[in-house]
């Protein structure tokens, strides 16, 4: 009520949001609803306040309900993930991932992630990342078949004697090898960070093996299948104290003073009350429709004839290889998805033909779906819808020379705005929304 009489501009926008929200159908795998009251924590005093340094240790007065509230989040983490320490603060995933660096390598360390083109995180040592820029890159690969190659992971270890392993991804489908990654550091004397951005809320519902028992270190964000704010947590073990009784204090020494200010406390009681609701049975309900629904979408995509690496699914995730309608298409079929309110996002797959703005991959996702309600037929219904739409744009094609490019996606973008069945296909995507209302919205 206060932000539309103060401030009618700004909430015209916010009404255009919830609406794109509402009326079409979330498919970027990162993405999620929160709850209501995950919402309204996020919308509070909390916000106001100052507390640099950690519970019972900050640097301003007046923090004595703000401990409180960083305690029940940190707590709620750890038994939620059955770990000895939780940072709760990082901003979000990146500087959480940045945290550890710091807290385990010396600037120009040798250290290893999943190549981005294959799926990995910015910050596992891409190039143009202060991952990649501070510290020695290794890229490890994807096999042919999409799966992730241990024997390449193994064999640069050995060669390279990294000082630290990344195992987690943000375009992976399939369930992490997290024990062989705790082997092949064992080895090599390296830390071991597992990145669960994408799959926590799976870990936490039981629908994705733990990497609790094997990694040092764990970094999650707090947006993604956990469905709490935009934030991220960083995890210790008991086998990261137990390589280094030192790692939780250089973890939080890492994240403040080392690259953070102040924590912001309205997202940290966000996170507390979304772990709350992590812990609920009715989460792992949750979870466990996401994967079911990922493999139903999977198997009808498959029957209308699509292409998906790997094959299937063991996650939230699902890549489509586009390829065999031609290479580059990536971009294509996203708009013409877009235009018909079914919200997808481009992506590279293994061996990528073209580009990485011009990929011949989408990437797929349950996890908003999922919470809204829709289940195993309504993923056939979007598979159905996806095969239409396909067959729209079928004669478009990326051509290989750039002015040529610009003009065939300009075409392309008027010949979608005018196309009759794509536009009466946007109403049925619309009536379909309409019977799963998205929580905090309606
Ligand atoms: C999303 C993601 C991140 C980064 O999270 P941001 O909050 O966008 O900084 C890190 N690692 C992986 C694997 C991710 O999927």
């Amino acid at each position: 009520m206060a932000l539309a009489a103060s401030d009618p501009e700004l909430y015209a926008m916010l009404e255009r949001e919830r609406a794109r929200q509402r009326d079409g159908v979330e498919l970027i795998p990162s993405e999620n609803y929160v709850s209501a009251a995950v919402l309204e924590a996020m919308g509070t005093v909390f916000t106001n306040k100052y507390s640099e340094g950690y519970p019972g240790r900050r640097y301003y007065g007046g923090n004595e309900v703000i401990d409180e509230v960083e305690r029940l989040a940190q707590a709620r983490a750890r038994a939620l993930f059955g770990v000895p320490h939780a940072n709760v603060q990082p901003y979000s995933g990146s500087p959480a991932n940045l945290a550890v660096y710091l807290a385990t390598c010396q600037p120009g360390d040798v250290i290893m992630g999943q190549n981005l083109p294959d799926g990995g995180h910015l910050t596992h040592g891409w190039k143009v990342s202060a991952t990649g820029i501070y510290y020695k890159s290794v890229p490890y690969h994807v096999r042919p078949d999409g799966y992730i190659d241990v024997d390449e992971v193994r064999a640069l270890a050995r060669a390279h004697r990294p000082r630290l392993i990344w195992c987690g991804a943000t375009a992976y489908v399939r369930e992490f090898p997290f024990a062989h990654f705790a082997e092949i550091a064992d080895e090599v004397g390296a830390y071991f960070a597992a990145d669960i951005a994408h799959i926590a809320g799976l870990v936490v519902g039981g629908a994705h093996a733990s990497p609790v028992p094997h990694a040092h270190v764990v970094t999650t964000t707090t947006h993604k299948t956990l469905r709490g704010p935009r934030g991220a947590m960083i995890l210790v073990t008991e086998r990261g104290l137990a390589r280094d009784p030192e790692l939780a204090e250089k973890v939080d020494r890492a994240i403040f003073p080392g690259l953070q200010g102040g924590p912001h406390d309205h997202t940290t009681a966000a996170i507390a009350v979304a772990l709350g609701e992590a812990a609920r049975p009715e989460f792992a309900t949750y979870a466990r429709q996401v994967v079911a629904n990922a493999k139903a979408l999977g198997a009808a995509l498959v029957e209308q004839g699509f292409t998906l690496v790997t094959g299937g699914t063991d996650n939230h995730m699902l890549l489509v290889d586009l390829t065999p309608g031609g290479p580059g298409r990536g971009t294509f079929v996203q708009e013409a998805l877009d235009a018909v309110g079914i919200t997808v996002n481009k992506n590279t797959i293994p061996g990528e033909p073209v580009s990485a703005f011009y990929p011949s991959g989408v990437r797929l996702g349950t996890p908003a779906a999922t919470t809204r309600g829709m289940r195993e037929s309504e993923m056939r219904q979007l598979a159905a819808w996806m095969r239409r739409v396909h067959d729209e744009i079928t004669p478009y094609r990326l051509p290989e020379e750039r002015e040529a490019r610009n003009q065939v996606l300009r075409e392309f973008r008027e010949a979608i705005r005018q196309n009759r069945a794509l536009e009466m296909m946007r109403a049925e995507v619309r009536e379909l929304c309409r019977r799963f209302p998205v929580p905090g919205i309606g």
